[in-house]
């Protein structure tokens, strides 16, 4: 459900589309928006920032838009964790449905929960 919606985009592309920073520098680093695509799932960069900035808001890039390297850091930091957060809930989940040999919407207990029942969606 959308509470209320806002544009976040930039006019110029001589700063950072994230943080603001100055970019007009021949020597800073920095990545086209539109191109890049994060290091561990390999979502584009205006995926990432939408999924952060969630359904309140509408995310609005152009081509030339840009990122400085730091700010790319940070979104692909949040990019692991997330990928590693999926990766062990994976595992997680995984070895629960083995060992309480599970299926979707199967109520289950053992010695370990006891009186605590699970149901599985
Ligand atoms: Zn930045």
């Amino acid at each position: 459900m959308i509470v209320h919606s806002d544009v976040i985009s930039m006019e110029t592309h001589k700063n950072c589309f994230v943080c603001d920073g100055d970019l007009s520098s021949a020597d800073c680093k920095k990545v086209i928006l539109l191109s890049t695509l994060s290091r561990y799932t390999r979502t584009g960069l205006p995926a990432k920032i939408g999924q952060l900035m969630g359904d309140g808001f509408m995310v609005v890039v152009t081509a030339s838009d840009l990122v400085c390297f730091n700010c790319v850091d940070l979104i692909n930091q949040m990019d692991k964790l997330e990928f590693d957060l999926k990766r062990i809930q994976r595992t997680v989940s995984g070895l629960l449905h083995k060992k309480y040999g599970l299926s979707d919407g199967k109520f289950i207990s053992s010695d370990y929960f006891q009186g605590v029942f699970f149901k599985v969606f």
